[in-house]
């Protein structure tokens, strides 16, 4: 069993209302073979929402308090995001769970990469809130795309 970033599985949990499918991983879930986790969502935050971006640093530097979590209107959200990954390891560990698959980009689930804090479209390397948290828990965490990549690899063989 695996845990899978949940707008991954085809849950509708994304800030804009809309999910990023991954049709391997949904029949994984359909098979009961992953679980699906939102930290944003269990953290309290509503779909949709506004978009949020991590501001001064990566996901650790969130964690260290160097860095917040800040929607596009300006509001602080750390909070929400840092309860949010805490449950989403509670839930995760009660299914004795240490691999993942996160949705790269994402402020929460980036593995390697995040948006750049000043909503420009941009990114750089860093890792989200909850994967950072995840990673410190010393859960295995992959990317959609390195996942993807590493089954692509697999049925070449
Ligand atoms: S927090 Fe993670 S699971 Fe939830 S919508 Fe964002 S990328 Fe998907």
């Amino acid at each position: 069993m695996i845990g899978i970033s949940a707008c991954l599985g085809g849950v509708l949990c994304r800030y804009d209302g809309q999910v990023k499918t991954v049709e391997p991983l949904k029949r994984l879930v359909e098979q009961g073979a992953a679980i699906m986790v939102c930290p944003e969502v269990l953290g309290g935050l509503p779909i949709p929402r506004e978009p949020a971006e991590i501001v001064g640093g990566d996901g650790y530097d969130v964690w260290r308090g160097q860095a917040s979590v800040v929607t596009n209107t300006g509001k602080d959200v750390t909070e929400d995001f840092k309860n949010g990954a805490i449950l989403a390891y509670k839930k995760l560990k009660e299914q004795g769970i240490t691999q993942l698959i996160t949705k790269e980009k994402s402020p929460s689930c980036g593995r390697h990469t995040i948006y750049d804090g000043q909503f420009s479209g941009q990114s750089k390397t860093g890792v989200g809130v909850a994967t950072a948290y995840f990673l410190q828990q010393n859960l295995i965490v992959l990317s959609d795309e390195e996942w993807l990549a590493q089954q692509g690899r697999k049925l070449e063989k």
